[in-house]
């Protein structure tokens, strides 16, 4: 390890190779040892590394401008692929505005809401509700809206404390209800939390419609998603989705609301967006939304390398990218392909007690006791240790453990969206050889 490691304060896991280069779904170290991207990085690289076609055409905008400030002027790349983007949204999200990654997009979204509250002459709406366990973003704002308490109590008193309700992981329930029923029941916990807060007060509810690291790719009953709808609308409280990690095709749809044929008011992207070709994200919403707050002066917002044209031109090669291969239909094939072949491993592993999650967004979850989903101990450091074995054996998987409204350790398996059945059985060894590994260490 170069001393020059100890010049970096980011949270890093060491020892750690030293990144060489990327190839698909591969990344190699300076050792030359190859590894499977099996969680696309943080849900980033959801078209593969170094993607030929993609790096061309980021070279070509290089050749040309790098950065023009967007007051001075306007640039093709963040026209051309604002407009695409539209293409691809359901009907009725038709204004984009481009940020640098997840949290910034979440921030936006809901200024943006707030800036509408006030065109409608409904400054007492504040309030946004979001869920716990959920992950929004790292930075202040978004931070509120993380319902992960270990990563934002260590800053209180220095945010509001939003109010939260409980993500529906009916995979811990052990009552009567069917799974729709199930559905309704969590869904009404936010309509009884729009009242308890006062509805004139309440500006917007804020969720992953997939959870991603916070509560490991879990899937709400269908039932769910179209009464959170129905509650927003009673309430006149705006639905932001926060698409950070479910968006750009990741799940099998372009947006992960199409499953249910939602169209949320705001959206927010990231990660796959720029799918680790540039930082990007993007808040899309509806003019109905947007024109009353361009019409009131504007929108009080923007960072500065928001909509850089070299940013955008990744962005927009990886659109096309996703079109041009047929990337979102993949994720949606190969999606099925991978879950069954995790449930395949729940007859091997008495400890995987769960296995969820939609397209090439999956996870699988370790407990001691399948029937009442108890948890591992927490001394096994299951989230940490089966990582550390797959990784040493060429596998990257990315885990958590949550505490809160889940339990227990799990493990995200969300490979770029160009992998193909092959590379999923390759993908799947080296898994089992790690799991395997893990059940000799700790006797399970
Ligand atoms: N929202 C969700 C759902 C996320 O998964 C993440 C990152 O993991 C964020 C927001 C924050 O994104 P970023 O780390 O790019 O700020």
């Amino acid at each position: 390890m170069s001393d020059a490691a100890s010049y970096l304060f980011y949270q890093t896991r060491n020892p750690r190779p030293f990144l060489d280069r990327g190839e698909g779904i591969y990344l190699f170290d300076e050792n030359g040892k190859r590894y499977i991207d099996g969680s696309s990085g943080a849900m980033v690289s959801n078209i593969g590394h170094s993607n030929p076609r993609v790096l061309a055409k980021i070279k070509a905008q290089m050749d040309k401008a790098t950065f023009g400030y967007r007051l001075h002027f306007r640039t093709h790349p963040s026209e051309d692929l604002a407009a695409k983007t539209v293409l691809l949204m359901p009907r009725g999200l038709d204004r984009v505005f481009f940020v640098s990654g997840g949290s910034e997009a979440v921030e936006s979204a809901v200024k943006l809401a707030r800036q509408h509250a006030l065109t409608q002459g409904q400054p007492k709406r504040y309030k946004v509700i979001s869920r716990f366990p959920s992950y929004h973003g790292c930075t202040f704002g978004a931070l509120d809206l993380t319902g992960y308490d270990p990563l934002r109590e260590p800053f209180a008193p220095m945010m509001r404390g939003m109010p939260k309700i409980a993500a529906p992981a009916t995979y811990l329930d052990r009552d009567n209800l069917s799974e729709a029923q199930r559905g309704l029941k969590y869904a009404e916990l936010l309509r009884d939390k729009i009242i308890a807060e006062s509805p004139e007060t309440v500006l917007a509810f804020v969720m992953e419609p997939i959870g991603g690291a916070s509560t490991g790719a879990l899937v709400a009953p269908d039932s769910y998603y179209g009464r959170i709808r129905e509650i927003c609308d009673e309430f006149g409280v705006l639905l932001i989705y926060d698409e950070v990690m479910t968006g750009a095709g990741r799940t099998g749809r372009f947006l992960a609301a199409e499953h249910w044929g939602i169209t949320p008011d705001i959206v927010a992207m990231s990660k796959g967006f720029g799918a680790g070709y540039a930082p990007l994200g993007a808040i899309v919403a509806g003019a109905r939304l947007v024109e009353p707050v361009l019409d009131a002066g504007g929108f009080l917002h923007g960072f500065t390398y928001a909509g850089n044209p070299l940013a955008c031109s990744a962005g927009l090669a990886v659109l096309e990218e996703l079109e041009e291969q047929n990337l979102i239909e993949n994720a949606a094939r190969m999606g099925e392909v991978l879950m069954a072949r995790l449930r395949e491993l729940m007859d091997r592993y008495p400890f995987i007690g769960d296995v969820r999650g939609k397209g090439l967004l999956t996870a699988f979850e370790l407990v001691s006791d399948r029937e009442t989903m108890e948890p591992l101990p927490t001394k096994l450091n299951a989230y940490d240790r089966l990582v550390e074995l797959a990784y040493a054996r060429g596998l990257i998987i990315y885990s958590r453990r949550t505490r809160g409204g889940t339990s227990g350790d799990h493990f995200l398996v969300a490979p770029p969206l160009i992998i193909t059945e092959t590379q999923i059985d390759d993908m799947m060894v080296i898994l089992r050889d790690a799991l395997d590994a893990f059940a000799s260490e700790t006797g399970l």
